[in-house]
């Protein structure tokens, strides 16, 4: 698995919009799951909700709307997942983390607790 952030200077060939601007993202070869916790763009159904996409933003545990802070903290159907990132959390740090912490910190344990989510059941 590799996580890098890549900066990239495109030169704007419409000459109407700019000159030269530059571009930073983060390339993650890991899969959708992961890029949608961390951007907040696709897979919850908060985020589908947003855009019309699903009539409405509930998560089927019923405890409130699917958002990324849902799934991380409060979704009932993660429990078992979020028990396995909370312990590999305490060795190093603290309980509860923030976001950031986990993409800084606990990368690994984090990529796993994404991939564990499984977005057709939820
Ligand atoms: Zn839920």
């Amino acid at each position: 698995m590799h996580t890098y952030t890549h900066t990239h200077i495109y030169t704007c060939t419409h000459t109407y919009v700019c000159s030269t601007y530059i571009h930073t993202y983060i390339h993650t070869y890991v899969n959708p799951n992961f890029t949608a916790m961390v951007t907040g763009h696709g897979k919850t159904r908060a985020y589908l909700h947003r855009f019309k996409i699903i009539e409405n933003a509930t998560c089927p545990c019923n405890k409130g709307d699917q958002t990324i802070g849902h799934l991380l903290n409060q979704c009932t159907l993660l429990q078992t997942q979020r028990e396995i990132l909370r312990n590999s959390v305490l060795k190093s740090g603290k309980w509860p983390v923030s976001k950031e912490e986990l993409i800084t910190k606990h990368l690994n344990s984090f990529l796993i607790f994404t991939i564990s989510i499984d977005f057709d059941q939820l």
